[in-house]
């Protein structure tokens, strides 16, 4: 039953196959039994979850079929970077060791409300910053389809967890590719959202003009339901959009005949490794034969993303990292990891008198031509596909002595984010080592309908998302 989609186990439990309760007690032991090898959770809740799985079946016992709310009596995870009420929350740092927030985020609270059933909280790299959630202060999570590589990061432990079947998707974050990147690591699907399409109230921030909510799931329908419950304006996010969410599940059967979508040159220079071009080729001819035309076009600020990008985030971060002052909120500043205080020296020095302008207002100006590229790419396309990283997944350690070698694993994914625009990241091949490749759709803004169309016909006729991990 791990391998099931969100929509086939939901059908089980309506026809009482299996109760809510049977569903979270496997579910609990697998992770008790397979756990130990990837390390892909931080806190498991039992207790919580079991409560919640009887709630969920009685709900199930009076309701009828047509009438229960899909996500009634799922398993999910969450990135320990939401705060989950009275279950320890961390960000994967020390500084935040023990913290039971006395609320839940509003995409959790929403999810829970549908009477989803949080299991587990994943490891993450602290804040979120980092590619391989090596940067957790508690122990890396390893990579299920290679236990000696890393699972991309920062949702490493999510994106693991989901390939695992150790819970249906995970509520995830990106602010630079972490719902992305270990998307592609873990073979999982995962949305990026526009900037503000979900609130982000009860996230704890890493750069608040980038961080956005996304789900990590089996496939582009289980993204699309789950999107569908979180998405929509919240009183306690004045950056949500105050749109009402589109109906995501509608759009996903209808189909993207006479699509134009774009192949940023830029995207497939040199630096991209031979096996993810070939995998992303053959993808091109897949949507090719779906009926999308395909063309080149140019995104030549992209060249300029790391830089402008380690820029901002840390200085954005600098500021969000300074309320844990050991008095009201957090232990002592120095629990910080290296990668946090690397952070705030960088953003502290970038937002100084005398370095402000040279650094932060020029990273500014930059990150506004390359939202610039983007808006003038989608007057002729309708969508863009490209990599999300420049090599498939790398060894446990490899890049741990070289952050700015680590910081180039987000040269694809990183100008999303700077642009605000969504992005869904698909499994699409696999190294000959058979370690996952994957690849992203990027449309304009509020285009998550789209992308789901899109990604949902590939996924009709192709089944790399269906392969699983051999954990034995
Ligand atoms: N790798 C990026 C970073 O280290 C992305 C992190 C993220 O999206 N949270 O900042």
């Amino acid at each position: 039953m791990f391998d099931l989609t969100i929509r086939e186990v939901a059908q089980k439990l309506r026809s009482k196959e299996f109760s809510v309760r049977e569903l979270v007690l496997a579910t609990l032991d697998k992770i008790q039994k397979e756990d130990i090898k990837i390390n892909a959770f931080v806190t498991v809740c039992a207790d919580q979850a079991l409560e919640a799985a009887n709630r969920a079946d009685k709900l199930i016992a009076k309701t009828p079929a047509d009438e229960l709310p899909i996500l009634c009596g799922i398993p999910f995870t969450a990135k320990d970077v939401f705060c989950t009420k009275g279950v320890e929350t961390t960000a994967s740092s020390n500084v935040l060791k023990n913290f039971l927030p006395p609320y839940d985020a509003t995409p959790i609270k929403r999810v829970k409300q549908e009477g989803a059933i949080l299991i587990g909280k994943t490891n993450c790299d602290a804040w979120g910053h980092g590619a391989s959630t090596e940067n957790s202060d508690f122990f890396p999570t390893r990579n299920p389809w290679n236990l000696d590589y890393v699972p991309g990061g920062s949702c490493g432990g999510s994106a693991a967890a989901v390939a695992c079947g150790m819970g249906f998707f995970s509520i995830a974050e990106d602010t630079g590719g972490s719902i992305r990147q270990p998307s592609a690591f873990c073979n999982v699907t995962g949305l990026k959202v526009t900037y503000g399409r979900v609130s982000r109230y009860g996230a704890i921030a890493f750069a608040c003009s980038l961080d956005t909510v996304g789900p990590i799931a089996k496939t582009v329908d289980d993204c699309a339901l789950v999107l569908q419950k979180i998405a929509g304006p919240d009183d306690l996010d004045a950056t949500a959009v105050l749109d009402a969410p589109p109906d995501y599940i509608n759009c996903l059967t209808k189909g993207f005949k006479n699509i134009v979508l774009g192949l940023p040159k830029e995207y497939y220079g040199a630096g991209l490794d031979k096996e993810i071009r070939q995998a992303i080729d053959e993808t091109i001819r897949i949507f090719e034969g779906l009926g999308a035309r395909t063309i080149e076009i140019s995104l030549p600020a992209t060249a300029r993303s790391v830089p402008t990008y380690y820029i901002i985030a840390p200085s954005e971060t600098s500021s969000n990292l300074a309320r844990y002052d050991g008095i009201r909120f957090g232990h002592s500043r120095d629990s910080f990891g290296a990668e946090a205080k690397r952070r705030i020296m960088l953003g502290t020095y970038a937002l100084s008198a005398g370095y402000y302008d040279a650094y932060y207002k020029r990273a500014m100006k930059v990150r506004n031509l390359i939202k610039k590229d983007f808006d003038k790419a989608f007057t002729e396309v309708d969508a863009i596909i490209a990599p999300i990283t420049p090599t498939p997944p790398f060894k446990i350690g490899e890049k741990t002595d070289d952050p700015v070698a680590m910081y180039l694993c987000d040269v694809y994914s990183g100008p999303i984010n700077l642009a605000g625009i969504p992005s869904l990241a698909m499994p699409c091949g696999f190294t000959k080592n058979n370690l996952p490749i994957g690849f992203q759709l990027i449309g304009p803004q509020l285009s998550e309908s789209l992308l789901f169309a899109a990604g949902h016909a590939y996924q009709q006729v192709t089944d790399w998302h269906k392969r699983k991990p051999n954990l034995n």
